[in-house]
């Protein structure tokens, strides 16, 4: 018999997702000269040439990444794909290829798994992406979806988390905390459902928010724009889990410190107003909500005239010598310390 010799044991939510990975992951080599990045980056990069190649994956798990009651198949697949070209384009990257692995329980009749398809391939056409391959097998209950991209990017252009120096600029595309915000109107949606399915729903004043929960777009757009401005990133990170987690990851990264201006954070109408009714701070759910799949980004001070004035591009802040102090400076002055507090799926 195999016996576990260790005894001691340890919960997962005392560690959280970071942790984990790390521990984990340490006694991780890299064998072969062409696996240039391996864990801790959006993506692995592979190659030695002028060329690389850019590999991500992400697992998506019903019941805690996704709701069927609210999210539709179809934008479940178009979404599972936006969050894994969403990491190839924090490396500067292109998205060439996915791969989509499915576990199924006998639930889910064909149809379901068409709509499911049916978003999968708009997200590829939609971002000339091929599907390549994948696996399909049963699971006891609920679906799971993991997809891996792959994508290049000239060596030169290659972007990672770390690069960024003090007194770079740290900017930020979009606007922040929408999908956060979606997704506890849809919460509230299905309570009132539970309670009374008759009740009508009345939604016209979160159209935006849910469609940031339902069908983000992953931004192909930046990376072209980026290019036609002739910016380079210092670094760069998208935004899953939280303003807070990846500023705290580029700078971590970079062995810099940060100052974030909190009256610089954009925010769109819908989420100031939705804020002020569910009496909720606005500053707190673009610092934590996630889900917002904006890039985040650091450029030298000399490209400023480039991305100034630019709808696409905010300047939230600088970064700093210090890797103690990475602070948000807030409205009324005082400064406060940055921590992340995005997703645990442990906790
Ligand atoms: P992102 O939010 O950009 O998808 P994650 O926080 O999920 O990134 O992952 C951070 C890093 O850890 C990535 O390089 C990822 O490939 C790696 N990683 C995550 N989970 C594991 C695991 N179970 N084993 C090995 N590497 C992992
Ligand atoms: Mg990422």
């Amino acid at each position: 018999m195999l016996e576990d010799k260790n005894q001691s044991r340890t919960s997962l939510s005392e560690l959280g997702e970071f942790k984990l990975i790390d521990h984990l992951t340490k006694p991780a080599v890299l064998h072969h000269k062409d696996s240039v990045k391996g864990i801790g980056d959006d993506c692995a990069v592979i190659g030695q040439g002028e060329m690389q190649n850019l590999i991500t994956t992400d697992l998506l798990v019903e019941g805690i990444h996704f709701d069927l009651s609210y999210m539709p198949l179809k934008h479940l697949g178009y979404k599972a794909v936006m969050v894994n070209l969403s990491d190839v384009y924090a490396m500067n990257g292109i998205a060439k290829q996915i791969t989509v692995s499915i576990a199924v329980s006998n639930r889910f009749p064909l149809e379901a798994l068409e709509e499911l398809y049916a978003g999968i391939h708009l997200a590829c056409n939609t971002y000339k992406v091929d599907l390549v391959g994948g696996d399909t097998t049963s699971s006891t209950k609920g679906l799971l979806i993991s997809i891996t991209a792959i994508g290049e990017v000239e060596k030169e252009k290659c972007v990672y988390r770390e690069g960024a120096r003090p007194n770079d600029l740290l900017v930020v595309t979009g606007d922040l905390g929408a999908a956060y915000l979606g997704l506890q109107v849809l919460e509230r949606e299905k309570q009132v459902f539970q309670v009374n399915p008759n009740a009508t729903h009345e939604l016209d004043d979160y159209t935006y928010l849910i469609e940031r929960q339902l069908k983000p777009e992953a931004r192909k757009d930046i990376v072209k724009l980026l290019a036609d401005l002739e910016v380079r990133p210092t670094s760069m990170i998208d935004i899953s889990d939280g303003l807070s987690s990846e500023i705290l990851h580029l700078c971590k990264h970079s062995g810099t410190g940060c100052q974030l201006f909190e009256d610089k954070i954009p925010l769109d109408q819908q989420v100031i107003s939705t804020c002020e009714e569910l009496n909720l701070d606005s500053t707190t759910i673009a610092m934590s909500g996630g889900e917002d799949y904006e890039l985040l980004f650091t450029v030298k001070q000399e490209d400023y005239p480039k991305i100034k004035g630019n709808p696409n591009f905010s300047v939230i802040g600088h970064m700093t010598d210090d890797p103690e102090r990475v602070q948000l400076v807030t409205r009324g002055g005082p400064k406060v310390d940055i921590v992340a507090q995005g997703w645990n799926s442990f906790s």
